[in-house]
C-alpha cells in the first residue's frame, strides 16, 4: 500500500486525497491554515465546461491595461519590482495568442466534462452541498460585449457543449421571479453550481471516514531527498515520511515547490464574495455579468456575489472597497429589484487563485523527483476541475493510464 503525503488541504489536495484513498492509498494531507476558509471556500461554487477560453488570450492585455486604470474594474496588477512578477508577464504576454488558444480548447472542455461527471458521482452520495444543474446565464448588456460572448458560444457550441442564444425577452422569461436588466445572455446548459463551503464539508467526512489523515495548522518548512526521489518533508509536527508526494498548495505551490528546486510561474489572483441572505426576488440560476466580470450564485436561502482578479502576492489580505463598489454595482444594474448595499468589510470574504501565465492548470509528474506530483495553477476554474484533477493525480501516482490527455496541463 503507498503512503501519499499531499501538501494542501484546499478543494485540489481533498480530491487528490479521495480518489488516491478509494485506490488503498494510506493518506495524510497537511495544511498549514485551519482549513476553514481559504480559496475553495468563499468561491462562486460553479462548475464550468463553458470555460473553455483560457485566460491567457488574444486582446486581453489590451483589455488588462484599460482596465488597470479604473479602480472599479475587475482586474488589476498590483505594481511590484519582482522577478516573479516579470517572469510571469513575459510567459503570459508569449500565451496570449489564438494559437495557444486553438490549442487549450479541446483539453479544457474534456477536463471540465471529465470533471462534472464526478460531481454527478459526489451528488449520489449527498444533497448536503446543494449540487444543481441549471447552467449559466453569461448575462451582457452592451452591443460590443455581447457580440463577443455570441461568437465564444457559438465556438461553444461546435465543441459539443450545450448552448443557447437568449435576447432580452428570452432572458426575463427564463427567470420570471427577478426583473434582469440585459440586453441578452448566452445560456451554457452543460454547467452546474453547488455550495463550495458545504461541498468541502462533505469532502472532509467522506475523508475521516476512509482514514485519510488531515494535519491542519502545520505549514511545512523543507525536504529531505536523495537520489532524485523526496525521503521526507519537515513540519512544524515534526518530520514525515511517505513514497508519494503532492504539491497541491495553491497560490503557495511556487514557494513549496522552490524549497525542492522546481521552478513554478504562479501568482495569485485575488479575489472576494460576500452573501445576502432573504432577498426578495433573486435569481434562479447562476449568472456572470459580462461586463463587470461578477458571479452571481444562488445558494438556497441566500446568494453570493463575487468577483474581481488581483494580481498580487499572498500576504496581501487587503479588501479594496473600490473593487467591491464595482461588484455592487454591476450587481445593481443587472438585477435593479435586488439593491444590493456596500457590505462591511468584516463580511467579505477574499480569496487567492493559483493563476499560471498559461490560463491551464499544472497537472503532472516533476521531471526531477521521481515521487513528486503537482497539481495546481487552477485559477478561476479550481472548484470546477478538482474531481478531475484530483482522480488524475491518483492516476499519475498508481501508474495507471489517465482518463484525459494531460499533455497540456504541464508547468512551463
Ligand atoms: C472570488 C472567487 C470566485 C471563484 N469562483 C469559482 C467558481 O465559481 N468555480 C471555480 O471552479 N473556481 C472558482 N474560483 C477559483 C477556486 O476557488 C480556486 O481555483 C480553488 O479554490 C483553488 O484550489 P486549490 O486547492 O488549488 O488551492 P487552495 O484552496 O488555495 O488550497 C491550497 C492550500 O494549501 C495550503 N498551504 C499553503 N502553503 C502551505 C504550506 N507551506 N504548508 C502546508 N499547506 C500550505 C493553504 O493553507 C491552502 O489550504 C474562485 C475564486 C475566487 C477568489
Amino acid at each position: 500500500m503507498k503512503k501519499v503525503i499531499i501538501i494542501g488541504g484546499g478543494i485540489v489536495g481533498l480530491c487528490s486525497a479521495y480518489y488516491l484513498a478509494k485506490e488503498g492509498a494510506k493518506v495524510a494531507v497537511i495544511d498549514k491554515s485551519d482549513m476553514l476558509d481559504g480559496c475553495s471556500y468563499g468561491n462562486a461554487g460553479m462548475i464550468v465546461p463553458s470555460h473553455i477560453i483560457p485566460m491567457a488570450q488574444p486582446g486581453v492585455i489590451h483589455q488588462g491595461i484599460k482596465w488597470m486604470f479604473n479602480a472599479k474594474s475587475p482586474f488589476y496588477i498590483k505594481p511590484a519590482i519582482s522577478v516573479d512578477l516579470l517572469a510571469w508577464l513575459i510567459q503570459f504576454y508569449k500565451n496570449s495568442n489564438q494559437n495557444h488558444v486553438d490549442k487549450s480548447m479541446v483539453p479544457l472542455r474534456n477536463l471540465s466534462f471529465f470533471s462534472k461527471e464526478l460531481y454527478q458521482e459526489f451528488a449520489i452520495l449527498s444533497k448536503d452541498f446543494g449540487y444543481d444543474e441549471k447552467g449559466l446565464l453569461r448575462l451582457y448588456n452592451t452591443e460590443k460585449v455581447g457580440e463577443e460572448e455570441i461568437k465564444i458560444g457559438k465556438i461553444a457550441k461546435e465543441l459539443g457543449i450545450e448552448v443557447d442564444f437568449l435576447n432580452q425577452r428570452e432572458v426575463k422569461e427564463l427567470e420570471k421571479d427577478i426583473n434582469v436588466d440585459a440586453l441578452g445572455a448566452v445560456h451554457y446548459k452543460s454547467d452546474a453550481h453547488l455550495s463550495s463551503n458545504h461541498f468541502m464539508a462533505f469532502l472532509k467526512a467522506e475523508l475521516n471516514k476512509m482514514g485519510v489523515k488531515m494535519i491542519s495548522n502545520c505549514p511545512i518548512f523543507d525536504f529531505r531527498v536523495s537520489g532524485g526521489k523526496i525521503d521526507e518533508v519537515l513540519t512544524k509536527f515534526g518530520i514525515f515520511k511517505a513514497d508519494e508526494f503532492v504539491i497541491a498548495a495553491g497560490s503557495w505551490s511556487v514557494e513549496i515547490a522552490q524549497k525542492l528546486g522546481v521552478k513554478l510561474h504562479i501568482l495569485p489572483g485575488k479575489g472576494y464574495s460576500f452573501n445576502v441572505e432573504n432577498l426578495l426576488s433573486k435569481p434562479t440560476i447562476p449568472s456572470i455579468l459580462c461586463e463587470g466580470k461578477v458571479a452571481v450564485t444562488p445558494l438556497g436561502n441566500e446568494v453570493r456575489f463575487g468577483g474581481t482578479l488581483e494580481i498580487t502576492n499572498n500576504k496581501d489580505t487587503k479588501i479594496n472597497i473600490k473593487r467591491l463598489q464595482g461588484i455592487v454595482e454591476k450587481v445593481n444594474e443587472f438585477y435593479p429589484d435586488i439593491k444590493v448595499d456596500l457590505p462591511y468589510k468584516e463580511k467579505v470574504w477574499h480569496g487567492f487563485r493559483p493563476c499560471t501565465p498559461t490560463g491551464l492548470p499544472i497537472i503532472e509528474q516533476s521531471k526531477k523527483f521521481q515521487n513528486l506530483t503537482i497539481a495546481t495553477g487552477h485559477a478561476m476554474m479550481g472548484l470546477s476541475l478538482a474531481p478531475a484533477s484530483g482522480k488524475l493525480v491518483s492516476e499519475l501516482i498508481l501508474g495507471k493510464k489517465t482518463s484525459v490527455d494531460i499533455t497540456e496541463f504541464r508547468s512551463c
